[in-house]
């Protein structure tokens, strides 16, 4: 699996193999071909001594609302006709352990676990059945959002645009049979959404061709693909986890706004 990370002021992507404590120092730009493109170094970290960031740097994340059947039943709404847009700024964007800021504009702070897609290279009016071609890889994300803020401006910018709304990791998974992965959030240990990529309304390849025809993504642009049931409240000084299975588990926590 992928990883970005940072030591001794170096921002480096490295490979990290499931589970071993070791990560293989990565040189070159992993979203290249040509002479550019990424190498895998004989040079070996221990994964502790790392400071790891988000896995990737996106100018855009464009997330789609009510994607998952059991969601829409308990949010009340309808299966959308067509996959719901909106975008989360590149500044939301938060790396794994780093601190969610509760912010004082709002009064119910709300958790939404998701499968992330990062992409690999520029695509523009992209079909479905050629977006695998474009999918570096499957990350765990949060979609942190302002649930009352969310309800009362009608559209979404503000509720889903904060700082730290945006936490992305731990690693970019290449291969996922990414119809079929469990997912799991926690907030200080306890379940609150335990479901499957399954319940999509719209499959990560249709998604793709629906917001390609719309706006180009970018080489590390991330398309967040919808939460499952069970979205609740967060408070300063709650744990979150999101576990996907096949990726791992990213970990944040929330702090009041100093
Ligand atoms: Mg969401």
């Amino acid at each position: 699996m992928i990883i970005r990370y940072e030591r001794n002021g170096k921002v480096k992507h490295g490979w990290q193999v499931a589970n071993e404590k070791k990560v293989r120092v990565i040189e070159g730009d992993i979203y290249k071909q040509d002479e550019r493109k990424p190498v895998m170094t004989g040079l070996e970290l221990p994964i502790d001594e790392l400071r790891l960031l988000a896995p990737c740097t996106p100018s855009k994340v464009v997330c789609i609302g009510v994607n998952y059947k059991d969601h829409a039943i308990e949010m009340g709404k309808e299966l959308p006709a067509e996959p719901l847009m909106f975008i989360k700024p590149s500044t939301t964007v938060v790396g794994p352990g780093e601190a969610i800021v509760y912010p004082s504009l709002t009064e119910n702070l709300h958790y939404e676990g998701e499968l992330a897609v990062v992409i690999k290279k520029t695509a523009t009016r992209i079909r479905a059945d050629e977006a695998e071609d474009y999918i570096l890889g499957f990350t765990c994300a949060i979609d942190v959002t302002a649930r009352d803020l969310q309800q009362r401006d009608g559209q979404w910018t503000r509720a889903k645009s904060f700082d730290t709304f945006c936490p992305l990791g731990p690693a970019i998974a290449p291969k996922l049979d990414y119809n079929n992965l469990r997912i799991v959030t926690k907030v200080n240990g306890e379940v609150r959404q335990d479901s499957n990529t399954k319940q999509m309304v719209f499959k990560v390849p249709e998604l793709l061709e629906a917001i390609t025809a719309v706006m180009t993504l970018l080489p590390g642009d991330v398309v967040l693909t919808g939460t499952p049931s069970g979205v609740g409240q967060l408070h300063p000084g709650d744990e979150i986890s999101v576990t996907i299975e096949g990726i791992g588990t990213i970990t944040n926590r929330v702090v009041t706004e100093s």
